[in-house]
């Protein structure tokens, strides 16, 4: 099971390019995960944080923004997150 990373938006496009220039200098595969695969691990980890704080309207927030996105279907196009 290969590690993985949370990462915010503003961090996302350094940080994979760190990750691939690090991976290629220490000859590790390095593999972005399909949209919704990276969505339900996303969700798995805002369900954690929410039973550490069920009142934080930020993290009810940002799970119903993965719900809406992992009901729209497969053949949804790129990936446009802050349109
Ligand atoms: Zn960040």
């Amino acid at each position: 099971m290969p590690a993985t990373f949370f990462v915010c938006r503003e961090c996302f496009r350094a940080a994979e390019l760190e990750f691939q220039i690090s991976c290629e200098g220490a000859y590790i595969s390095y593999a972005r995960l399909p949209i919704r695969e990276s969505l339900r691990l996303l969700r798995a980890f805002y369900q954690d944080r929410r039973r550490e704080s069920p009142d934080d309207g930020r993290v009810t927030e940002a799970l119903q923004e993965i719900e809406r996105r992992l009901l729209i279907g497969p053949v949804e196009r790129g990936s446009k997150l802050d349109s």
